[in-house]
């Protein structure tokens, strides 16, 4: 049985990554979410086991000791990581996974996986962005400047990935995203 795609998507905060990723895994059911562990606390509406687990940083650095993560960071000085065990499991049984992490991890999991789909979504434009995040109103002044700084890095590192799309309409970034994995889907070779 061939193994399941890899799909990696990473993206400035607030380009509308998660709201990408939400519509994608709605119109594809055939791909697994691999749901991310953190010790950052839950924003309102967020729920444990659905938008993250969220645990207490001693459980964190005990699954880093116990090597339970497939790769692991600190964002904004909060852990973040992705479990091993359930995308391994998925993608031996030939299903395909979504990952949605932080540049620092798809470039852990790239190095692991170079046959992984890596997709960046960027935002149309800086000042677009900033509307994005202000918009969400969870961020005080400070953490906005911390997030907008990061972004102007981040983005920086498009040219690591296979793919970038630009997030101006989301229907139209998901069927992008569709087209992608069709393609990889019909690949014969890898370079
Ligand atoms: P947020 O706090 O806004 O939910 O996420 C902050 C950042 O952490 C986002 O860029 C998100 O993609 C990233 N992130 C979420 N889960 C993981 C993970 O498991 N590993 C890594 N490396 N980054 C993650």
């Amino acid at each position: 049985m061939s193994k399941g795609l890899l799909i990696v998507i990473s993206g400035p905060s607030g380009t509308g990554k998660g709201t990408i990723c939400r519509e994608l895994l709605r119109r594809n059911k055939n791909i697994n979410l691999s749901i991310s562990a953190t010790t950052r606390k839950p924003r309102n509406g967020e729920v444990d086991g659905i938008n993250y687990f969220f645990i207490t940083k001693e459980d964190f650095e005990d699954m880093i000791r116990k090597e339970e993560f497939l790769e692991y960071a600190n964002v904004y000085g909060n852990y973040y990581g992705t479990p091993k065990k359930f995308v391994l499991d998925k993608l031996d049984e030939g299903k395909d996974v979504l990952l949605e992490i932080d540049i620092q991890g798809a470039l852990s999991v790239k190095k692991l996986y170079p046959d992984g789909i890596f997709i960046f979504i960027l935002p149309p434009s800086m000042e677009e962005l900033r509307h994005r995040i202000e918009k969400r109103g969870t961020e005080t002044e400070e953490s906005l400047k911390t997030r907008l700084n990061s972004a102007y890095k981040e983005i920086s590192y498009v040219n690591e990935y296979e793919y970038a799309i630009i997030n101006d309409e989301v229907d139209k970034a998901v069927s992008k995203i569709e087209f992608i994995i069709e393609a990889e889907r019909c690949r014969v070779k890898r370079l």
